[in-house]
């Protein structure tokens, strides 16, 4: 039995996980899974599967990283352009803005 390197006390066990990106599914994979701490383990043929499913659905490489700039006395922003296509985002388009907890930024289309 292969023991788990994240905890390194519980066994591995065949499973099968669902697999999701930015709260969207992927679909469901083979995995190794731990039984004490539950982290989850793919291969690399199913890492690149779960890949192409990712970039087929257009949401593969949405992570940016930007910066904040000043806009008057606010901080504004910019919307990375394949976010806000993704989105659907058009100018004009109103958001409610609020925090999540105290390193995390929410923003709801609505
Ligand atoms: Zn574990």
């Amino acid at each position: 039995m292969k023991k788990c390197p994240i905890c390194e006390k519980g066994n591995l066990k065949e499973g099968e996980i669902e697999e999701k990106m930015f709260g969207i599914s992927l679909g469901r994979y083979k995995a190794e899974i731990c039984a004490e701490c539950g982290e989850s383990f793919v291969d690399e043929g199913t890492m690149k599967a779960i890949e192409q499913k990712a970039r087929q659905l257009g949401i593969w490489g949405l992570t940016k990283k930007i910066k904040i700039v000043r806009s008057g006395n606010s901080l504004a922003i910019r919307i990375p352009a394949d976010i806000a296509r993704f989105l659907k985002l058009q100018e004009g388009k109103e958001l409610f803005l609020h925090p999540e907890g105290t390193t995390k930024l929410a923003i709801e289309i609505i």
